[in-house]
């Protein structure tokens, strides 16, 4: 049987990263940067001033007496068109251009202006009793960003504070790279939408709400095709769909096992290929993945647990890899284990609660880890990764976990 890592490396081989658009800043949150940005000009693009204040020569707060005749006043936004002479100073507010001929700005607060509410015009003189060197509360041209200067990188997932540098920018439009498409199915005869009610032998489809989230979380759009029922026909029916929809990826659960109604494989077969269906893990083993029609194809288990932790394990390194991100994978980090843990000897995948004891991270299990078992995946900080071939870890070791 393949292990994890030969199986993951098997399906990634069989994706690349999408293609890219040009897209408007306003919805670029979260997307995928496609191309390098560069900055097309100095930022700030003039120097101006940190300060509310007035704009003044260093050398003249030197001189005694320090009283300079105010000769302008420069709001933010406008353009100066004084050039201060020796004893001579000029209003001005935070952001506003510093005049030619200043270097350097006094905070108001260090004067003896008193009338700082908003209004007032400027005095005809100003004194003060601090002293300031040149290039005080002056921000430069350029002292933020240079133009040609590589800013943001492909591949970074775009965050809010990026919005603003790209727009300061005059960033309009950005090259992301396109959101993958997945196609989504359950299938199994006993599956219930949530909104029907209860019939005997019957389930609710799970599956298909948190696995629909998931892929939206890893960046991808879902497809959701419904539930196919046990049969050759019904699943083919709902492969075909995703096909016409050209999607990137059809991703299922349920029906790849070795069960007399699990079909997907059959389909599978019959209208592409199968690359493998095993994989040696735990929860999880019958996981496929193939091609149908020429799209990618993985086949999820259909207990929850098990179609979750093939999501974290398989599919959200593949919608990372497409995306173009470059920190697709989940994240791991290394936790102590609280008790001893048993294991079959292959790679398991166990729901632990997270608490920080002295900076370190400390696991306990939730409750019963049995596949089908839902609470005990809500109430899981992490998925614990025991390595294939261990099959006791003693409290107090060290494990792998990958957060939830
Ligand atoms: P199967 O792989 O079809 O044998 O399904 C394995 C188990 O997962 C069975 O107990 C199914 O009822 C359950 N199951 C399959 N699909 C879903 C689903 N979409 N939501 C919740 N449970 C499911
Ligand atoms: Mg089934």
């Amino acid at each position: 049987m393949l292990s994890v890592h030969e199986a993951r490396e098997r399906i990634l081989s069989h994706f690349q990263k999408t293609a890219t658009e040009t897209i408007p800043l306003t919805v670029c949150a979260n997307r995928v940067l496609g191309a390098d940005i560069t900055a097309p000009h100095d930022i700030p693009l003039f120097d101006n001033s940190a300060m509310d204040g007035f704009a003044i020569r260093a050398e003249d707060t030197h001189a005694s007496p320090t009283t300079l005749s105010v000769v302008a006043d420069i709001p933010a936004g406008s353009t100066p068109t004084v050039t201060l002479a020796p004893m001579q100073a000029a209003r001005i507010m935070t952001g506003a251009q510093v005049p030619a001929g200043a270097n350097a700005v006094i905070p108001v607060e260090d004067t003896d202006f008193r009338h700082r509410e908003a209004g007032t015009s400027a005095p005809e003189t100003i004194s003060f009793t601090k002293t300031v060197k040149t290039g005080d509360n002056i921000r430069l041209r350029g002292m933020d960003m240079w133009a040609g200067e590589v800013v943001l990188q492909t591949g970074r997932v775009i965050k809010p504070q990026d919005l603003g540098l790209l727009a300061a920018l005059g960033m309009a439009n950005v090259t992301v790279h396109k959101k993958a498409r997945v196609a989504l199915l359950s299938s199994g005869d006993e599956l219930l939408t949530v909104d029907a009610p209860l019939e005997p032998g019957k389930i609710r489809d799970s599956n298909s709400y948190t696995l629909a989230a998931a892929i939206e979380n890893a960046g991808a759009d879902v497809l959701r095709l419904g539930v196919a029922k046990d049969s050759r026909d019904a699943v083919t029916a709902l492969f075909d769909n995703a096909v016409n929809e050209d999607v990137d990826l059809i991703l299922s659960s349920a029906g790849v096992s070795v069960g007399a109604f699990d079909f997907i494989k059959e389909v599978i077969e019959a209208n592409g290929s199968m690359n493998f269906w095993r994989v040696n893990m735990r929860p999880g083993k019958p996981l496929a993945f193939g091609e149908y029609r020429g799209i990618n194809f993985i086949g999820l288990p259909g207990n929850p647990v098990s179609a979750f932790v093939g999501f974290e394990v398989f599919v959200r390194p593949v919608l990372g890899r497409m995306s173009g991100s470059m920190d697709g994978n989940s994240q791991t980090v290394k936790v102590r284990c609280e008790e001893e843990i048993e294991s079959d000897g292959r790679e398991s995948y166990l729901r632990a609660k997270l608490r920080s004891e002295n900076g370190v991270l400390q696991a306990h299990l939730t409750g019963h880890q049995g596949s089908g078992n839902l609470l005990s995946l809500v109430q899981a900080d992490a998925l614990l990764i025991i390595p294939a071939g261990v099959k006791c870890v003693p409290a107090g070791q060290e494990v792998d976990a990958i957060l939830l």
